[in-house]
């Protein structure tokens, strides 16, 4: 990364969803954040969060300010982390058209998700996850899960760093990251601090 990036804000998409408490982890390790909810918005970062929410909510109101192409622009050279909803619109495709609703995601993250791929009666819980593959996060990382989606597929270039139950929960793709589960609602900071090592 190119000297001073380390100063620049790290970008939240902020048109839906608990991005405030990405904003609270990040503080926490001393590091500013910026609101994105316009394109100009995403000009100097050094990276952007992609937060939990509504993904259906989410793909209108990318659409809406025009935000899809600035920030499949924006993934292609900045690191971009994407929890719950957030992965669902980094995703490349999601399985089962009509638990979709009319979510688009950006195609950035060569993986297919299933939205709500617990099911009601699961679709919240604890549990902790096995991370492998992530600078400084070693062991067992307790993961929230809120109507979760899952990842039934990853491409080639896709590795698998968080498993729960045996399967992905936690993949990376070069400079993108994304979970199934929201860091930003624990103490822990570990992956909050691996995302900004992504380069
Ligand atoms: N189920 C939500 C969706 O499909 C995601 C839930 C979340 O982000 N906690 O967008």
């Amino acid at each position: 990364m190119a000297g001073g990036a380390l100063d620049r804000p790290v970008g939240l998409l902020a048109l839906q969803g608990d991005f405030a408490k990405h904003e609270a982890a990040f503080r926490a390790l001393g590091v500013a954040t910026r609101g994105v909810r316009r394109p100009a918005e995403l000009e100097g970062l050094r990276a952007l969060v992609i937060p939990g929410g509504e993904s259906t909510t989410m793909t209108r109101l990318i659409d809406r300010v025009g935000l899809r192409g600035p920030l499949r622009d924006f993934a292609a050279g900045h690191p971009v982390l994407g929890t719950c909803a957030g992965l669902i619109m980094l995703a490349g495709d999601l399985a089962d058209e009509v638990a979709s609703h009319g979510v688009q995601p950006l195609g950035l993250l060569d993986c297919t998700v299933r939205r709500n791929g617990y099911g009601t009666q699961v679709d919240s819980f604890d549990a902790p996850v096995a991370i492998d593959g992530l600078a400084g996060v070693a062991g067992d990382y307790p993961a929230v899960f809120i109507r979760a989606p899952r990842i039934v597929r990853t491409g080639p270039g896709v590795e698998v760093v968080g498993r729960h139950g045996g399967e992905p929960v936690a993949i990376r793709q070069g400079h993108l990251l994304g979970l199934t589960f929201h860091p930003e609602l624990t103490d822990d900071l570990r992956l909050h601090r691996a995302f900004l090592e992504l380069a």
